[in-house]
């Protein structure tokens, strides 16, 4: 079986009321979706509780948003990407449309 070593970067993230964001994103995989229109991270969750995995930089795991020049197959395929407000107060900004 095999495993995925190198998915792309969360370099930056400006949802700092995101739990996983602690000086940036330590969620082991983010998901992007694409619900009304927005390509928002789907991961972002406001709790008392601090999210991921302190040592890791965060990853995008899947994307919905099969319209984007970067999404091949549900995954992302940019170096890396930045999530910030928009649409949402975590869209991706590195989305763009094929
Ligand atoms: S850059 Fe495109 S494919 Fe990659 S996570 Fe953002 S919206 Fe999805």
């Amino acid at each position: 079986m095999k495993t995925l070593l190198q998915m792309p970067a969360v370099r930056e993230c400006a949802a700092v009321a995101c739990s996983f964001n602690s000086g940036g994103c330590h969620a082991p995989a983010v998901t992007v979706a694409a619900a009304d229109g927005a390509a928002s991270c789907a991961t972002f969750v406001e709790s008392s509780v601090r999210g991921g995995i302190a040592e890791i930089t965060g990853s995008v795991g899947a994307c919905a948003r099969t319209d984007c020049v970067h999404n091949s197959n549900l995954a992302c395929t940019a170096p890396s990407v930045e999530i910030g407000p928009g649409a949402t107060a975590s869209d991706c900004l590195t989305y763009r449309a094929a």
